[in-house]
């Protein structure tokens, strides 16, 4: 199965939502997507065994999640109503000696530990930067934040053609390279562009790898201005009410943008009388509390959800004719169907 994603709800919904909510807005409002069957309330403590993590070496998600495409598309909804984020890095470590560790000063002054997902080709080379590089990644372990695997070369695994020994070597070589540097084995996985054809899907279930996905995207390999990608995050974690964040440590606004979602979610607390307001925790967290009480049972299921949290289109006004006006349009084009479940997209950089 190919996995094409990431369209969780409408770009455009949310892009909508979010610039219509902003970072400042004084109150979220957290929005559910629905629980498939009546669950109790959530238990936000940690479950048991799931305390300190040392160097990515923790407890993780049940093992259905291993390179269950479908499944970790619903683990990254997070659990219904919990208010969790949790942060996740990809493409690093950043050429630019001091993008990553600039990550790492505001996680550690927030308490926040993130999940980075490396490009292994990124840990090679004789010279000076790659050794640079080197011990940002170590640094990364040190300082108690999760090691994922994001494959060498940053190429999309769902090309079959390429033969199943290059896809081997993308996933394998980049595990070996990231924990002989580090000291650890990843174990959590995230494929370059969110696409997984068979055979890669078949080497991570083997390999035990825990498949980690995202919800909430502020396309900050494109969006250079870090108030709006800092927005767009905020404005998509009021409409989703908890969800995976995606950022990539490698352009100074998306570091800037990371700062000021911090900030906002220090002055948005969860309340979990009032069900609002958000908590950072980490990726494990986030994963067992997802698989505890699920967004849906199912990729169809959750497809359905998506659905029908979409808007419904205005009825033209009288006079408007056949010439739609540039609300309507906008509404219209808002309201395009989510990606079918087994759609197959272009990718997009990741
Ligand atoms: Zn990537």
């Amino acid at each position: 199965m190919r996995l094409a994603l990431r369209r969780v709800v409408p770009l455009v919904l949310l892009v909508a939502v979010a610039s219509a909510l902003g970072c400042g807005s004084a109150r979220p409002q957290p929005v559910e997507l629905r629980a498939s069957t009546p669950r109790g309330p959530l238990d936000l403590r940690p479950p048991p065994g799931l305390g300190p993590i040392e160097l990515g070496l923790g407890p993780t998600a049940p093992a259905r999640a291993a390179a269950d495409p479908a499944w970790a598309e619903i683990l990254a909804e997070g659990g219904v109503d919990s208010g969790e984020v949790t942060f996740t890095f990809d493409d690093g470590p950043a050429e630019e000696p001091w993008l990553t560790p600039e990550v790492l000063r505001l996680l550690g002054e927030h308490h926040v530990r993130g999940a980075f997902f490396l490009t292994g080709s990124r840990l090679e080379g004789r010279d000076r930067l790659a050794e640079a590089r080197r011990e940002v990644a170590r640094r990364i372990a040190r300082e108690g934040h999760l090691l994922g695997n994001h494959a060498l070369d940053h190429r999309d695994l769902s090309r079959e053609r390429r033969g199943a020994a290059w896809i081997r070597r993308e996933i394998e070589r980049s595990a070996e390279l990231i924990e002989a540097t580090t000291g650890v084995a990843p174990r959590w996985f995230r494929p370059p562009y969110g696409k997984l054809g068979p055979t890669a899907e078949a080497l991570l279930r083997a390999r035990a790898e825990e498949l980690v996905l995202w919800t909430i995207d502020g396309q900050d390999v494109t969006e250079s201005d870090p108030d709006r990608l800092a927005q767009r995050i905020c404005g998509q974690l009021q409409f989703a009410g908890q969800g995976v964040v995606l950022l990539h440590d490698l352009r100074p606004s998306s570091v800037q943008a990371l700062g000021i979602v911090l900030q906002w979610l220090d002055r948005h607390p969860r309340d979990p009388a009032l069900g609002t307001g958000f908590r950072i925790v980490d990726l494990p967290t986030f994963l067992a509390h997802a698989a505890a009480r699920p967004h849906a049972e199912g990729r169809a299921e959750l497809y359905q959800a998506r659905l029908a949290l979409m808007p419904r289109p205005r009825a033209p006004l009288r006079g408007e004719g056949g010439r739609a006006s540039a609300a309507t349009r906008e509404a219209s084009s808002a309201r395009e169907a989510p990606e079918a479940p087994d759609a197959r997209g272009e990718p997009e950089p990741r």
